[in-house]
């Protein structure tokens, strides 16, 4: 049987460090300076302090990460919060607290409304592979952008794939322009402000689609596999699968005839021939079939006959 509140809050695993998006606290009431385009690792090991440097510098951003547990909700955390001289007041859902310090110092969980007073709060649990620890990494923020870009992002992953654990993401910090209230004559103004976002790597998401890609094609997909090449270009080709597939085989197939018997077809590199409409194809047949008539004759008037002349010599 589990102790309430304290063996029944599931598997977790230790915390190493916070990665924060200001520099050391001036004082208790003053934060640290936002440092925008990067984040600070904030640790008391050392050698996660030296394997986090080696990996990303003195200015480190585009951090690539994994996620530890399966669903958005268990990787990132979000209340309201009231904090107060360094202990929480209360933390709720902003309407109905879920936990509250009560006046001797203990903390309630029991329902009850908000008093108000509490600000967003998000966690984020990250695993950094280049650390080579089990122990997670929080990465901590208040700002209400933040939380709606990491919920929308791990949404989003989380509906492709299901289970966010596996997955190699990339965490940020970038400048996006927001609006907010607070300009001159009650109107809108806008700020740049460096905002988190987790996305998967880009090399992850290639490989993801093309696996789809390859998962949806009926039958013996193997032959569709290998991508055609301009051979004058080198550049790949997106065939148009289905349509005027004959027709292209067909004006093929006379070209080298043609050639075959000496003749030179019209100079058209594939690509030409992919990017022509199906009624273009059937009158570059026509004119190619006229041709190999035409040489055809030609060779059935002159060549036959030296041929046969020449065996019974
Ligand atoms: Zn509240």
């Amino acid at each position: 049987m589990p102790i309430l509140g304290l063996t029944d809050r599931g598997a977790a695993f230790p915390r190493i460090a916070t990665l924060r998006k200001g520099g050391p606290k001036v004082s208790d009431r003053q934060p640290g300076q936002d440092l925008k385009d990067h984040f600070r690792l904030d640790t008391q090991d050392a050698e996660v302090a030296q394997a986090f440097q080696r990996a990303y510098g003195d200015t480190p951003n585009d951090i690539r990460v994994m996620l530890p547990y399966a669903t958005a909700a268990e990787n990132f955390d979000c209340w309201q919060e009231e904090w107060s001289a360094g202990a929480l007041r209360h933390r709720c859902d902003s309407r109905t607290c879920v936990r509250y310090l009560h006046e001797d110092g203990t903390y309630h969980d029991d329902p009850r409304p908000c008093p108000g007073g509490c600000k967003p709060a998000g966690r984020l649990v990250i695993w950094i592979p280049e650390l080579q620890r089990a122990g997670v990494i929080v990465v901590p923020t208040t700002s209400i952008w933040d939380i709606i870009e990491l919920q929308s992002n791990l949404d989003a992953a989380q509906a492709m794939r299901g289970d966010l654990r596996g997955i190699p993401f990339i965490l940020r910090r970038a400048p996006r322009k927001i609006s907010t209230p607070g300009g001159q004559d009650g109107k809108r103004r806008r700020l740049e402000k460096w905002l988190l976002s987790i996305e998967p790597a880009p090399d992850w998401v290639r490989l993801q689609l093309a696996a789809t890609a390859r998962a949806a094609l009926p039958g013996d997909h193997l032959l569709l596999s290998a991508p055609m090449v301009d051979e004058d270009t080198g550049e790949l080709i997106e065939e148009d699968d289905e349509v005027c597939v004959g027709e292209r085989e067909l004006l093929k197939q006379l070209r080298d005839e043609l050639r075959t018997i000496g003749g030179t077809p019209h100079p058209l590199t594939r690509a030409q021939v992919l990017a022509m409409s199906c009624e273009q194809i059937r009158a570059e047949i026509d004119e190619t079939g006229a041709r190999l008539d035409a040489m055809r004759a030609q060779d059935a008037a002159e060549g036959p006959v030296n041929d046969v002349s020449e065996d019974l010599l």
